[in-house]
């Protein structure tokens, strides 16, 4: 890795001129929306920290003006994943204008493994500083929200880009999804992104994108979200087993709390299993999921977890899968009666 000691950018064609150059239509099925005002990209960068001597990966560089903005922010060592392989040329141009600072890797950042991309020497403790490794990109609504959970899960395991300590995330999503993501107990976008999120990062909407700043201009506005790891996750449970917890109570939102739960656990005990998990956590079954704090979700993630030691069988059970096992043998009876 090297210093980047004179890092801005020497003169290169605008973002304009390369979509121009390479013939960079925005491809509709892949939801390609560009950003061409470098002065906007700069102003998306500065969310994301000092980048002076930092390994970044950019996901999804397309035509590279986030990319631009990160190497004039004096970046060592970027890392570029991008799916589409008519960027590649593009990309190849400003990796010649900052030689040995731009790593270009042509794949799917959804099953791209960061464990090994970045050199060990940056390496921090989980309780130390966050690492001098930030994690940046406007992606595709499609394509932030599965990565995004993705990403949740290997900051809860460490692993991932968080093989390396608490890295850094600066990402665009969709204002609606960058408003669940932040929203605090009682608000109407709480959902159960904002407690995973919440739970194992501090979460912050650090200004929205008009759409019209796009091209082509999307349907609707962007928030750019900034993500750094808490050292103490605020619930101490595996994900899986939050996210099902969580899963649970938010599929009725509009019910009590209770009603979720129940969902939890089989037919045979529901009733019986609920009130005891309630009565374990001290949560009131009348709450509706949005008034739920992330502290009440600690309470009921580790009843929960404590029952599912309890009785083996209890976190592999899938209410969905009894319902159709029953509709199944339903089917059956009907048929043999016949
Ligand atoms: N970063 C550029 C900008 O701000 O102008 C392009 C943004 S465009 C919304 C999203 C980019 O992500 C496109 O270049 C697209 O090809 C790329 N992309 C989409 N899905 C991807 C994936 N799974 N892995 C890597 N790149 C992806």
């Amino acid at each position: 890795m090297q210093m980047a000691a004179s890092c801005r950018l020497p003169p290169l064609p605008t973002i304009r001129e390369i979509i121009r150059l390479y013939n960079l239509r925005a491809q509709k099925q892949l939801s390609q929306n560009f950003l061409l005002d470098l002065r906007l990209t700069d102003k998306i960068i500065r969310q994301a920290g000092n980048l002076r001597n930092a390994c970044v990966c950019e996901v999804g560089p397309g035509p590279g003006g986030l990319t631009r903005s990160i190497l004039n922010a004096g970046a060592a060592d970027l890392l570029v994943v991008e799916k589409d392989s008519r960027f590649i040329p593009g990309l190849q141009l400003i990796s010649e204008a900052a030689p040995g600072r731009v790593r270009i890797v042509h794949g799917d950042v959804l099953t791209y493994g960061m464990d090994t991309a970045f050199p060990p020497h940056i390496t921090k403790e989980w309780e130390d500083e966050p690492p001098d490794l930030h994690i940046i990109g406007n992606l595709p609504f499609s394509v932030s929200t599965p990565l995004i959970i993705k990403w949740l899960e290997e900051m809860s395991n460490r692993t991932g880009p968080f093989a390396f300590g608490r890295t850094r995330l600066t990402l665009t999503f969709q204002k609606e999804v960058a408003e669940r993501l932040t929203a605090s107990a009682g608000s109407r976008q709480r959902s159960r992104l904002s407690i995973m999120a919440q739970y194992l990062s501090t979460v912050n909407t650090c200004f929205t994108i008009p759409g019209r700043a796009f091209v082509p201009k999307p349907d609707v506005d962007v928030g750019v979200v900034h993500f750094t790891p808490l050292v103490k996750p605020r619930i101490q449970q595996p994900f899986k087993l939050v996210e099902k917890v969580v899963r649970n109570v938010f599929q009725f939102r509009r019910k009590h709390c209770h009603k979720g739960l129940e969902m939890l656990f089989p037919e045979a005990q529901r009733l019986r299993m609920t009130e005891e998990l309630l009565r374990r956590a001290d949560v009131d079954p009348t709450l509706r999921p949005a008034d739920i704090s992330v502290g009440q979700f600690r309470a009921l993630t580790d009843a929960y977890g404590k029952l599912c030691r309890e009785n083996t069988d209890l976190f592999s059970y899938e209410f969905r899968e009894e319902l159709r096992q029953k509709r199944h043998r339903h089917r059956q009876m009907k048929s043999e009666r016949r």
